[in-house]
């Protein structure tokens, strides 16, 4: 495994594939790497000739008082899991090479409509964060394909929307999300839950199951449910933010005659805030929206 912690090495790397013909996979990650990110990589493996992984915690991203400075970081545990699963290129740089000119001033990237909704609403300058740095990834990756988790729903729809607006030749994938066995979706923010609220989690996934039985049976209003939804956490213990059925393709409010909805949660589980989502497939168009 080639490890790069600097863009031009990196760029040095991908210019010798490219001249080799190579096809390359990315999967672009902040780390304390899980089961989700090795198979995010296993199936970029699968996809093209060459596969790179970075590992950078973006601080554009985080909001004030969110975790960024405790954000977890297991930098050789995670070399020693991506060598093991056949990575070709690691890249790690340091906040200096991904932001030259500092933090504040720097350029960025936004993808209107999607990013201030959701996640967006509870977390203002979070999808531009995003957007920024997986554009400076992509732009010296050059990757023919990117590799991202659905667990984070809403950031695939943002990367998507900027890669059509921005004309990037490069085609991103939405890869199914990866849970532990009882239900709850994998996550490095898993690590700040203690005994009690790790046990507690699992009801994230269970209520958004019971929310879509209830959709499927049509005959109880979609804002009910979510209401429900968001009690069912609330006298859980959590402190839910959404729990919102949304139009699949592009997250607006559904309709009448719809049939691919898309339920998506974020609550706050103790110190940690806890995202998760779920595909409704009607079988019927919506009848009550
Ligand atoms: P992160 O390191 O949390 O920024 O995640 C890096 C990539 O892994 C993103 O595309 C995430 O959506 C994806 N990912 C994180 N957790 C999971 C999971 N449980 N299942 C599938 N993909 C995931």
């Amino acid at each position: 495994m080639n490890i790069a912690n600097s863009v031009d090495e990196l760029r040095a790397v991908v210019a010798g594939w490219r001249r080799a013909g190579e096809t390359i996979s990315f999967v672009p990650t902040m780390g304390n790497l899980h089961d989700g990110h090795i198979t995010l990589l296993l199936k970029a493996r699968e996809l093209a000739t060459r596969s790179v992984v970075s590992i950078f915690v973006n601080p554009i991203q985080f909001g004030r008082g969110e975790d960024y400075a405790k954000y977890p970081s297991t930098l050789e545990s995670d070399k020693q899991k991506l060598q093991a699963a056949g990575l070709d290129l690691l890249f790690a740089p340091d906040l200096n090479e991904l932001y030259p000119g500092g933090i504040e001033e720097d350029t960025r990237v936004t993808v209107p409509g999607l990013s201030s909704i959701l996640c967006g609403q509870y977390r203002p300058g979070h999808f531009s964060g995003v957007a920024t740095v997986v554009t400076k990834l992509l732009m010296n990756v050059q990757p023919d394909l990117a590799l991202f988790g659905d667990k984070d729903y809403q950031q695939v729809m943002v990367i998507k929307q900027m890669v059509h607006d921005l004309l990037m030749p490069v085609k991103i994938l939405g890869q199914p999300i990866v849970r532990e066995a009882d239900g709850l979706a994998m996550s490095s923010r898993n690590s700040y839950l203690n005994a009690a609220e790790r046990a507690l989690a699992p009801q994230i996934f269970q209520a958004m199951n019971r929310a879509r039985e209830k959709t499927l049976l049509q005959n109880t209003s979609l804002i009910a449910i979510e209401t429900a939804g968001m009690a069912e956490l609330a006298s859980a213990g959590f402190r839910p933010e959404y729990f919102s059925i949304r139009r699949a393709q592009d997250l607006s409010a559904p309709q009448v005659g719809d049939t691919t909805l898309q339920l998506l949660v974020a609550a706050w589980l103790g110190p940690a805030r806890l995202i998760d989502n779920l595909r409704i497939e009607l079988p019927e168009p919506l009848k009550i929206a």
